[in-house]
Formats: structure tokens, C-alpha cells, sequence
């Protein structure tokens, strides 16, 4: 069966996100996306592990989870991000990690121990004053099935490989622990092929989510998996083993599209692009240009653009569909009138992977622009100005 699973987000109790996230809504998001298997994110939370226990039961054995009382074939797996602050060598570390786990009553122990390394429910996405590995280790302790993965690897700020925080190699970013580390989460602002020309990275599955802060930011990358059984072991095991048969592909972003795909500065509304450039400095303040994903990907790659290695996963671009909308009927992503349009073709659809991936007759039947656009996507006939710190890349057509 085809599963489509968006591994890391976050509920409302972690910082800038929407107060519309609850297990239900994201149960409802997730149908509209095409999504059926959602991370709870933010577990460690307090407030949000009741609300998970409360609305939220068992799968059978599966190790995953469904909303209570609920009809839908959407389940849930236990995840959480946490933010590791350390010191190295004299320099500070912030590392993002996410972390998976199928066992509810760990919860409470993971609390009580990670608790004293940082305040565990000032945000849903705690700061642990600790290096990764030692949180590592820790989680391992009290729940041997964790999943652990690092996020966002190249974002110069919280990538285990980023500019500002990061380490040069995973291996010293996770130490010891390296040794449980089989995936890699590229990030909005790289895809495979950028990650591909890292030899270090090929022992790793690369993975995509979302890290969704709302609920229409859900499965804007995500992983689709092709298994016999809708379980916990399943899904990790054909991630670790990097099967091809199981693992089928991961949706991604252009990484244009990302906010820290070139090195720029928001403030100074300044943007280079590396590979044409080398100037860390910016000519507006004269001040260090924040180094970008692909800017970072270049010092670290050991082989030229366009090398494909052996079993990779295979990989696909999308753009969100309410960005196409607003792009064609040229109003806000979060205006009503996009929002009717996207009703619409859900309505005619089922969902919105499937709209994207609908017969473009079809698709012009709702609108005609709209299918022209779609068309011209999936021939690759457009451009994006990449983005960078912080600011979004902007869709163009040729
Ligand atoms: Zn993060
Ligand atoms: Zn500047």
C-alpha cells in the first residue's frame, strides 16, 4: 500500500505556530494533502501530550497511532524536534534533530530525563543544553525503537551542516552516536541532487518533510513509501535498509524555493548566487553575508553537478497548489478566492497530490490557466528567484 508521510511539523505549542494546529485539524490537512501518515511533532510537550493522549489511540500493534472515533485511514506516529546547545572547540553549536518514537509511555521518562538539561515546555521544540549526542544516547535508553534523524542538515542556522552552527561531517556533529544515524533531512532549500554530490551522505537515506509551523504548510515535502504492512517497523526499516522497492520516492521543494537556497541579506534586500560569485561580504552594510544552502553544499561536495550515485531514492519536484493558484489568479496564497479554487479541485480531485498529478484536461476544465500553468511545471518551463535568508524563492514562467 502507498503510504505518504510528513515525518517532522509542529503543534502550536512550539514557537511562531499557528494556533490552529490540533490533532484533528491536522487530520482533516492531512486528507486535503494526500497524507496518511502525519508526525504528532512537539511530543515532549506537556500541554500537547495531553492533548495527544486524549484524542489520539493506539493502532493496534503498529506502533502508530488514529485519531479517536475517527473513520479516516490517516494515523500517527510519535515525533518530536529538539534543539541541542553545545560547545565545541570553542565554538557554540545549535543542532536541530528530530526524534521518532512508537511507545507513548516512554514519554513521560523521555520528560523526566531530558528535563534537566533545559526548561522542556517553554517550547515545543525544547532546548536542551546538552550535545546531540548525549541526548542521543539518553533517548536510547528509555526507548531502544527511537528514530532519529538530523533536520534541515544544510540551514546555516540549526543544520547539522549549516554555515553558523553546523559541523563539517555528521560524524562530528552525532559523535559516538553516528552510528544510529541512517537519514538525512535535505531541507526545503536542497534536494537529492544538491545532497548527491556529498560522497559522505551516500550511506544515508535522504528524507523530506515539511516542518510545517500551519496547516497548509503540511506535506510540502513529505516521503512516499510502497509497503505491505502500515507499521511503525515498516516505514523505519525501509528507510534504514534505503530500499527502492519501499521506499519510493520523496516530494520536494525546489530548492530555489527555500529561504536560504543563496547567500544574501534580508535587510539590505541583497542576494548572490555562489556559484557565479564569491563574496562573503555584503556591499550594502559591509557586513557578513548569511552563507547559504547551496553556497554551504559547494565547500562541502567532493563531486561535480549532476552525479547520480547508486541506489538513491528516486525524488520529485512539486510546487504547492494554493502557490500555483495565487500565482495564476494573482492574489494572496491566503486569500478566500484561492481558497475556492483549491476547494474546488480537491472537491474534484480528492486531494491535492492527486490534483497535482491529475490529467491537465481535466485540470483546465476548473481552470484553464491553472492547467496551462501545471503543464508548463511539469515540462520544467519555469524559473525561480531563488531565495535567501529567510526570504522565499518567487515562482516565474518562461
Ligand atoms: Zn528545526
Ligand atoms: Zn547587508
Amino acid at each position: 500500500m502507498k503510504v505518504v508521510a510528513d515525518l517532522h511539523i509542529h503543534s502550536r505549542f512550539s514557537r511562531a505556530c499557528s494556533n490552529k494546529i490540533n490533532i484533528k485539524a491536522l487530520e482533516q490537512a492531512g486528507k486535503r494533502k494526500g497524507i496518511n501518515l502525519i508526525s504528532t511533532g512537539d511530543f515532549l510537550h506537556k500541554d500537547w501530550v495531553a492533548e495527544l493522549k486524549r484524542d489520539l489511540i493506539k493502532d493496534d500493534e503498529s506502533g502508530l497511532f488514529k485519531v479517536k472515533d475517527s473513520k479516516e485511514n490517516i494515523k500517527f506516529v510519535l515525533g518530536t524536534e529538539i534543539a541541542t546547545f553545545f560547545w565545541e572547540k570553542n565554538k557554540s553549536k545549535r543542532i536541530h534533530t528530530c526524534v521518532l518514537i512508537k511507545n507513548i509511555e516512554a514519554i513521560e521518562q523521555l520528560r523526566d530525563q531530558l528535563s534537566k538539561y533545559g526548561h522542556i515546555d517553554s517550547d515545543g521544540r525544547p532546548i536542551l543544553l546538552m550535545s546531540t549526542s548525549e541526548a542521543m544516547e539518553i533517548i536510547f535508553s528509555i526507548e531502544k525503537d527511537a528514530f532519529i534523524f538530523p533536520a534541515h542538515i544544510w540551514t546555516p542556522f540549526f543544520g547539522a551542516l549549516g554555515d553558523i552552527s553546523g559541523f563539517d561531517s555528521i560524524k562530528d556533529a552525532y559523535q559516538d552516536q553516528e552510528k544510529h544515524i541512517y537519514a538525512l533531512e535535505t531541507g526545503l532549500s536542497s534536494d537529492p541532487p544538491m545532497n548527491w554530490r556529498v560522497s559522505e551522505l551516500d550511506k544515508y537515506a535522504l528524507i523530506s518533510n515539511s516542518d510545517a509551523h500551519s496547516l497548509e504548510k503540511l506535506g510540502r515535502e513529505a516521503n512516499i513509501f510502497n509497503i505491505k504492512k502500515f507499521t511503525y517497523n515498516e516505514i523505519i526499516n525501509s528507510i534504514k535498509e534505503k530500499n527502492i522497492k519501499k521506499f519510493e520516492k520523496t516530494i520536494e521543494f525546489y530548492p530555489e524555493e527555500g529561504k536560504y537556497h543563496f547567500d544574501g541579506h534580508r535587510q539590505c534586500n541583497f542576494s548572490l548566487d555562489p556559484q557565479k560569485e564569491k563574496n562573503e561580504i555584503c556591499p550594502v552594510c559591509k557586513k557578513q553575508l548569511i552563507i547559504g544552502v547551496l553556497h554551504r553544499v559547494n565547500e562541502l561536495a567532493d563531486r561535480p553537478i549532476g552525479f547520480i550515485p547508486k541506489n538513491a531514492i528516486n525524488y520529485e519536484h512539486q510546487i504547492p497548489l494554493k502557490e500555483i493558484i495565487s500565482f495564476v489568479i494573482k492574489k494572496n496564497v491566503n486569500t478566500l478566492s484561492v481558497e475556492k479554487i483549491y476547494n474546488e479541485m480537491l472537491l474534484k480531485f480528492g486531494s491535492e497530490f492527486n490534483a497535482l498529478n491529475a490529467d491537465i484536461d481535466e485540470i483546465s476544465k476548473i481552470n484553464n490557466n491553472i492547467g496551462k500553468v501545471i503543464e508548463k511545471i511539469n515540462k520544467n518551463e519555469i524559473n525561480i528567484i531563488p531565495g535567501y535568508d529567510g526570504v522565499f524563492g518567487k515562482l516565474e514562467l518562461l
